[in-house]
Formats: C-alpha cells, structure tokens, sequence
C-alpha cells in the first residue's frame, strides 16, 4: 500500500488508485498481539455495516481466511459469536494515521 502521489500518480493512472481498502485496528485473539488490518471491498464493508449496526467494533470478534491457498487470494472475515476476554479489551489500540505515514515513509513515499 502506497499513497496516492496526486496528479500523475502511476497507480491511479493503471486503476489501482481506484480500489478502496479499509484498516482496521485489531488484536490476535491468542496472543494478544496488536496490529492493523487492511482488506478489500467486500470485508471491508463487513466491518463498516458491523461498525453502523453497533456503534463501533470494540469487542468484535471475527476470524480471517483466505478465500483459496494462494497467499494472494482475497481475505474473508466471518464474525464469531464471542466474547474477546477483558485482557484484549485493556489493549490500547493502535493510531491508524500515524502507522499508515510510517508504512508509506518506508515504502520510499
Ligand atoms: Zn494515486
């Protein structure tokens, strides 16, 4: 993921620009482990539908798979019926803007 470069922008000028991702700020329910999720059109308005309908994800749990073996194919979330544990709803979530600047200064942006 890069940020778009404005007028002239490569990725935009071959329609990549075009494909809207969504992040969302998330834990491992195993390990604790905070991190950023980013997926594509049909997960990510998952997640917004889920967000409109309760007010927020705070306590969400949802699993991810792959829709085939291929590490490339498209991700898919199914929400679980469960409650996280009150040591991941102690966790501070991560700020999206800061690590989404990080990620892209890396990227060479
Ligand atoms: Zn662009």
């Amino acid at each position: 993921m890069r940020a778009c470069e404005g007028a002239g922008c490569e990725l935009c000028g071959c329609g990549v620009g075009r494909q809207i991702r969504y992040l969302v700020c998330c834990a491992e329910v195993t390990t604790g482990r905070v991190g950023v999720l980013e997926v594509g059109r049909a997960p990510g308005l998952q997640l917004r539908d889920r967000v409109q309908g309760n007010g927020g994800l705070r306590g969400a749990v949802f699993e991810v798979c792959r829709a085939a073996r291929s590490k490339h194919s498209r991700l898919e979330l199914v929400f679980v019926d469960e409650h996280p544990g009150s040591h991941l709803l102690s966790l501070e979530p991560l700020d999206l803007e800061s690590v989404l600047r990080s990620t892209w200064e890396k990227a060479g942006g």
